[in-house]
């Protein structure tokens, strides 16, 4: 399925508009069709797996900003450190940990976002209000990582009443901890909500790169 530019082109509008980011989900995509969309401006990417990003970084042209958005084991961290631009989904003390002691053998200080588990399912990654204090206190001892804001995925549910409430959850976790900066919610089915509710960041795969099967 070829990339829906038109879709891409009222997307970036309305979200200029709305002051948010954009970061294109590419995952699973061929670099041809994240070609196509740096070619029309975008540079905001997103991938799930480490060894997909890599290769596409190496295909790609060297202004794109990498986002890793899937779940990061602490044993692939050191394949990203070299480039990647913000570390979406930090969802352990652990992970942070590593991804301090990368940095640091890149010189570099990596920008991060933790991970808050706001939906139903189980399966969704992320820490509880507890982890979130501490990870967010420890990170203070850790000079090679910065915590840029949160990010959180929302239950996959027709209700829309109950995703509004977790966003509207992960929103209030902003002010009450005072974590400034990005604020990560919101995917194709439901970024316009997010937006409602704070988002200044949403990941956007499927609108823009068709399904993925
Ligand atoms: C795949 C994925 C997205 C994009 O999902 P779409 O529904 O295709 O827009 C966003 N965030 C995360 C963490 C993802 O894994």
């Amino acid at each position: 399925m070829p990339v829906n530019t038109l879709k891409f082109a009222e997307i970036s509008k309305e979200l200029i508009v709305k002051n948010t980011t954009l970061v294109a989900v590419s995952k699973t995509k061929p670099v041809e069709d994240i070609q196509a969309l740096y070619d029309l401006g975008q540079r905001d990417f997103g991938e799930n797996y480490v060894q997909e990003l890599v290769d596409k970084e190496r295909a790609l042209p060297k202004d794109i900003r990498w986002h890793f958005i899937g779940h990061l084991q602490s044993n692939k961290v050191k394949m990203i450190a070299p480039f990647v631009a913000l570390i979406q989904g930090v969802d352990s003390l652990k992970l942070l940990t590593e991804i301090n002691k990368q940095a640091a053998k890149n010189n570099r200080v990596i920008n991060c976002l933790l991970q808050v588990h706001i939906a139903q399912e189980e399966t969704k990654f992320g820490m509880n209000e507890a982890e979130l204090v501490e990870a967010k206190e420890k990170a203070a001892n850790l000079p090679n990582v910065k915590i840029s804001g949160l990010m959180g995925m929302a239950s996959f549910s027709d209700d829309s009443s109950l995703v509004r409430k977790e966003f509207r959850y992960l929103h209030s976790l902003v002010g009450k901890y005072s974590f400034q900066g990005i604020l990560s919610m919101g995917m194709s089915g439901d970024y316009e909500m997010a937006i409602e509710e704070g988002s200044n960041m949403v990941r956007i795969g499927s609108l823009l790169f068709g399904s993925r099967g």
